[in-house]
């Protein structure tokens, strides 16, 4: 399902630009890597796709239409997103954690449970690790779980807003390494949002480089991306 931004703008009420004027494809099945230095519009154009905020001017597709056509809650239902802080339910297990999303979606318990340990093995967690509860899992682990959750809603789209800059530098290369065997099987259109550069070249079909202002700076392949100044 590709993302399209045409022409968009974000300007917060206080004046802030934080998007200027982007147009960008995110091509359907590619993960297309954000990235940028702090305060570059990365988080709020990711956020404009699944209206947590709203362009000032400008549209954004998805699939080809227009998002302001579907309400919010039903938007989000069907785009995976995928934060810093996994953002677990602390009071449930991981297991459950993961189940909920399919619960929500109106499965019976024992099916959505299956399906919970399903996607905590594709991410390569440890079956056992789902009775604990988040707080006795690592950082890693954690962000293990955030990225099952949001595969549970079973979307093609996933947006990933910089899932593995709180884990350190060796845990976070098999992070990487593990989004892309499973983007090799799902084929998901990611959104990924990174400060990082070395991630973005890493991870990305395609690098749009976002500078201070909310403008476009680069697109392309990593390659094209690194050839530039
Ligand atoms: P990034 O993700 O690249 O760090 P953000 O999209 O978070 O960038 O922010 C872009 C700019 O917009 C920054 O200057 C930030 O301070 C500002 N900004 C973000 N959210 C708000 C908001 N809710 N109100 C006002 N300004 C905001
Ligand atoms: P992130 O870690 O994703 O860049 P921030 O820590 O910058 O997020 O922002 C956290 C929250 O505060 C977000 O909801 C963002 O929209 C809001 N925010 C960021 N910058 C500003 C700002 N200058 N004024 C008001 N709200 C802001």
């Amino acid at each position: 399902m590709g993302i399209e931004f045409r022409g968009v703008t974000k300007r917060y009420p206080d004046g802030t630009v934080a998007v200027d004027d982007l147009n960008l494809t995110v091509e359907d099945g590619s993960i297309t890597v954000l990235v940028g230095p702090s305060g570059c519009g990365k988080t709020t154009s990711l956020r404009m796709i699944n209206r947590m905020v709203e362009p000032t001017s400008g549209q954004v597709l998805l699939d080809g239409r227009d998002v302001r056509e579907s309400d919010p809650p039903a938007l989000r239902r069907g785009i995976g997103y995928v934060i810093q802080q996994a953002g677990l339910f602390p009071h449930r297990t991981v297991l459950d954690n993961v189940a909920t999303v399919p619960l929500l979606s109106g499965w019976g318990r024992r099916k959505a449970r299956a399906r919970a340990a399903e996607l905590l093995e594709l991410v390569g967690l440890p079956a056992e690790l789902g009775k604990r509860y988040p707080a006795r899992l690592s950082g890693g682990q954690q962000q293990r779980v955030g990225v099952a959750r949001a595969l549970a809603a079973d979307s093609p789209v996933l947006l990933m807003d910089e899932p593995f800059s709180a884990v350190d530098p060796v845990v976070r290369e098999g992070l990487q390494d593990e989004l892309l065997r499973l983007q090799s099987q799902l084929g998901k259109t990611i959104v990924f949002v990174t400060h990082d550069i070395d991630e973005a070249v890493r991870l990305g079909d395609r690098v749009a480089v976002l500078r201070v202002g909310g403008r476009l700076a680069q697109y392309g392949s990593p390659a094209e991306v690194l050839r530039q100044p």
